[in-house]
């Protein structure tokens, strides 16, 4: 497939370079997010600027690559086989492999090929960086330094296991580690966590590293996500200070605004659209009205609260803890201060016994929170891992699982339930896939 990517606006300059061994050239596409490479043979990688491989895009398969190192295959499925992506995680030599393949392409691409006007090549562009560096950089990122960088990364964060969809492309900073709660039978993302939360100074010198390792990656990152669980669970004092801290590394748009033009944040390393986080329902019923004014004046500009259910006998069977009519006076609580909000619902959840009360209550109460365009309803599927707390209640209380079938059936009840109440300037509705997840 041959590409044409030279007229796309996204790009600040783009080259054709010979590419050493092939038979046709390649095109590079810079633009002040990062740079794309366009072989002739439908092959695409993406890079950050700074140089690090995020993606092998091919014909109906690409594989992500997350700062921890993990690999993502995402393939998509033909239409006898209900269509969708199906995904896969690769193992450290799969995934080595690929890199490499990447690395070396690239080297062919930057030594063989050399660039057709070097000075031109050279100037920087965004953040001080020119296509040559980026270029030099990509092709020394094979995977003995990805795995360097991987490492660096986990010395910083741990890990990353979980972000809301649409924050994908956020720079993380962790004031907590792990989840406060850490019991619902569904969830295992830290369950190897102890939670804690960090000390301002501890958060302050975190943020600084985190941002010194992205370095000009973070031209990519357009807003700050607040990690990890439950990181609005301290006491008010600690909660301000905490984002005051991200104020210190970051600059945002006057709190005011809500409308932002792509070249305020894109191609920056210190410029940010607004911080989020998750929030817990615990947490939340202890936030006030005027403390979440105080917190949107300090840029938090959405929460991601899992709901799951709106059916209690079902929460109280997952052991998630809190009430919906809690959650309820806390989206309203956040809305109110202009705080946007994303609800997490657990599709598949307690299987048939419970379908039908999962259905109207999680209607009901969505209802309830008076959601609007600006706000996001993410629609998950229940992931019960093999061993896992969920699998064993559910095996000893002899709950029949969702078919594939029944499963897409909940979702589009909800989804029509939503509808039908709020009309087409109601939340923004998605699937929510939490199974293999890349930061
Ligand atoms: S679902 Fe949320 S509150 Fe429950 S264990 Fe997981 S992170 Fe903690």
């Amino acid at each position: 497939m041959a590409h044409s990517p030279e007229g796309y606006p996204a790009y600040v300059m783009t080259r054709r370079f010979r590419v050493r061994g092939e038979h046709a050239p390649a095109t590079v596409g810079f633009k002040r997010t990062g740079l794309d490479v366009y072989f002739a043979d439908g092959e695409i990688l993406h890079y950050d600027l700074a140089g690090r491989l995020l993606r092998i895009a091919r014909p109906n398969v690409q594989w992500r690559r997350g700062l921890s190192g993990r690999m993502l295959e995402l393939r998509r499925r033909r239409r006898d086989e209900l269509g969708g992506l199906a995904r896969r995680l690769l193992d450290n030599a799969e995934a080595d492999r690929r890199i490499s393949g990447a690395a070396g392409r690239m080297e062919r691409l930057a030594v063989g090929g050399g660039p057709s006007d070097a000075r031109r090549d050279d100037a920087p562009l965004v953040e001080g960086r020119s296509l040559v560096d980026v270029l030099q950089s990509a092709a020394r990122f094979g995977a003995r330094s990805a795995a360097q960088d991987a490492a660096r990364f986990r010395a910083i964060y741990h890990d990353v296991p979980i972000l809301p969809p649409d924050q994908y492309g956020s720079l993380v900073v962790a004031a907590t580690e792990g989840c406060r709660y850490n019991e619902c039978t569904f969830c295992s993302f830290y369950r190897d966590t102890a939670y804690r939360a960090k000390t301002p100074d501890e958060f302050r010198h975190h943020v600084r590293a985190a941002m010194d390792y992205h370095g000009p990656g973070l031209t990519l990152r357009r807003g700050v996500f607040l990690g990890q669980a439950n990181a609005l669970a301290g006491p008010r004092g600690w909660r301000e200070e905490i984002v005051r801290i991200v104020q210190e590394f970051c600059a945002f748009p006057p709190a005011e605004q809500t409308r932002f033009a792509p070249d305020w944040w894109q191609g920056s390393t210190r410029r940010f659209t607004g911080i989020t986080s998750f929030l817990d329902v615990l947490a939340g019923v202890r936030i006030t009205s005027d403390e979440f004014a105080a917190l949107r004046a300090l840029q938090l500009r959405q929460v991601y609260i899992g709901m799951e259910s709106g059916a209690v006998p079902l929460l109280r069977w997952l052991r998630k803890p809190g009430h919906p009519r809690q959650l309820v006076d806390t989206v309203r609580a956040a809305k109110a201060a202009g705080i946007a909000v994303g609800v997490i619902v657990l599709v598949g959840a307690g299987g048939e016994r419970f379908f039908e009360d999962h259905v109207h209550s999680t209607i009901e109460i969505l209802c309830a929170m008076s959601l609007a365009a600006g706000d996001y309803v993410y629609l998950s599927p229940l992931v019960a891992s093999e061993g896992g707390d969920y699998a064993a209640i559910a095996a000893a209380d002899d709950i029949e699982s969702l078919t594939p079938a029944r499963l897409a059936e909940q979702t589009q009840q909800i989804r029509h339930g939503l509808r039908a109440a709020r009309g087409e300037r109601g939340p923004y509705v998605a699937r929510y896939e939490v199974g293999h997840f890349v930061y």
